[in-house]
């Protein structure tokens, strides 16, 4: 069995057993591979093993891959630029990564011009980690109160990057606020808004995210190999 086989394995096996623990379907949890980095042809056996879902976080390497790989969907994870918002709108069906007010209005003019709606989830800095980018956690209700008045994106959820720590135990709490955040939301009731996803989770951490309600859970090196 090579490496690529036996790694997909195991995390299929761990996102299982993780979902057993905390009572639920393992089929409500979607791995999204994250393709950085990683060769069109490893890229391409991926999908043949059934991982259909691939993410990428550069606007860049997603479009030189995007033509050449059949048969899965391709959703953005990292930071979106508004100038380069016009180059994935046909072709990924979520973004991950809505972080700030002046992206959502991009987003929505490109799509309210094909007059079509785009899945997007708020990116929440929980942690208020400087280094990175998220809305912070007490600004997600406005937030979300403006955003869901634009009529060509839908808020299906939210999506935080736990910080890096060697002991995943650690990140507990920051899964654990941001399902609370999504709980929060979901009462706001707002209509085209639905709190459906909860993308946390990478190759360190996602068995404590599957545990604390993760719906997406984004693996990069335990799928492919450590980056170069
Ligand atoms: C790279 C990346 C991942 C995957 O990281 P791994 O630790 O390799 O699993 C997940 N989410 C985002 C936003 C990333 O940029």
């Amino acid at each position: 069995m090579s490496d690529l086989t036996s790694n997909i394995n195991e995390v299929l096996e761990d996102v299982r057993q993780a979902a057993a623990r905390s009572g639920r379907d393992p089929a409500e949890i979607g791995i999204v591979a994250v393709t950085k980095t990683v060769p069109v042809e490893t890229v391409r056996l991926a999908v043949s093993a059934g991982l259909l879902i691939l993410g990428e976080n550069r606007v860049q390497e997603l479009t030189a891959k995007y033509p050449l790989v059949e048969g899965a969907e391709w959703h953005l994870i990292g930071h979106l630029q508004r100038n380069k918002v016009k180059y994935i709108t046909d072709k990924v069906s979520l973004i991950h990564s809505l972080d700030s007010a002046v992206l959502a209005e991009e987003i929505n003019r490109r799509m309210s011009s094909m007059g079509r709606v785009m899945d997007v989830l708020v990116q929440v800095n929980i942690a208020e980690d400087p280094n990175k980018y998220g809305i912070k956690a007490n600004q997600v209700i406005d937030f979300v109160e403006t955003a869901a008045q634009l009529q060509g994106i839908r808020i299906r959820g939210l999506m935080t990057i736990g910080p890096y720590v060697s002991d995943p135990e650690e990140i507990r709490p920051v899964f654990r606020e941001l399902r609370k955040l999504a709980g929060n939301v979901k009462k706001m009731d707002l209509p085209g808004v639905d709190m459906r996803h909860l993308s946390m989770g990478m190759s360190n951490d996602y068995i404590v995210a599957i545990e604390e309600g993760a719906t997406l859970v984004r693996i990069g090196s335990a799928i492919f190999g450590t980056r170069k």
